[in-house]
């Protein structure tokens, strides 16, 4: 079994989700008492969410290329940054590293492409949504056709994930909210609507909607099991 490196605690509220959807995986892979082999290294939050609303997104990239280096040195033969927003500095992470790394967006893209859908709504963090390089590696890449809520869900999802979900607080409120956002995204012609930022999941789950749902933490997650154990 190869060892999966996880660089998480953005926010630690779903890195715990990785950790035991990964070992979950696992176990039922091989059985007993098999568990995942994991590097795991957790930042602070709290100066990388400063950096990021100042738009500093080099000060990001250089503690998590730092981060990231400690769990390859470690011995992990995969990484994965566990969080979509993050994935914004993934190409200056890749470049300090010679283990591979996961990207959240292709995983979830295979398995839209792999399910027929075209034209799938995207919910996460505005950076994730407003910016190109996760809805343009959706399109680019793999001919996604990506639906967004409008400016005012836009901006009430940013503040629910930031002021609520990454400090643990679920509210039946923001997921009353989040569903009638997604039935719209639906309604526009989405096929599918992608949970795109790791603590969604947290909120709202498929029994909760007759839309197809893609939670990236789950994906991402299996996808690191069906590395751990590949040939
Ligand atoms: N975990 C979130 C994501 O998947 C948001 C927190 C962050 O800014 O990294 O985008």
């Amino acid at each position: 079994m190869k060892t999966i490196g996880l660089l998480g605690g953005m926010s630690w509220e779903s890195t715990q989700h990785y950790y035991q959807a990964i070992n979950e995986g696992i176990k039922a892979q091989l059985g007993g008492l098999h568990s995942a082999q994991i590097v795991l290294y957790s930042v602070d939050f709290a100066p990388i969410e400063k950096l990021q609303h100042e738009g500093d997104w080099d000060g990001c990239a250089q503690i998590l290329a730092q981060a990231a280096i400690h769990i390859q040195d470690a011995g992990a033969d995969c990484l994965l940054i566990c969080t979509n927003t993050m994935h914004k500095v993934a190409p200056e992470i890749e470049a300090r590293l010679h283990i591979p790394l996961l990207h959240i967006a292709d995983a979830t893209a295979e398995q839209l492409v792999a399910g027929g859908v075209t034209r799938v709504g995207l919910l996460g963090t505005s950076f994730t949504m407003e910016q190109s390089f996760y809805k343009g590696r959706l399109h680019e890449q793999y001919g996604l056709d990506v639906l967004l809520p409008d400016e005012a869900d836009r901006a009430l999802v940013h503040r629910v994930i930031y002021q609520e979900l990454c400090l643990g607080t679920v509210l039946l409120e923001s997921k009353r909210e989040f569903l009638r956002i997604i039935e719209q995204l639906a309604s526009q012609g989405a096929e599918a609507v992608i949970l795109g930022c790791t603590e969604i999941g947290m909120l709202v789950e498929q029994s909760d909607t007759s839309v197809k749902l893609l939670d990236t933490t789950a994906i991402h997650a299996q996808k690191a099991v069906a590395f751990a154990l590949r040939g």
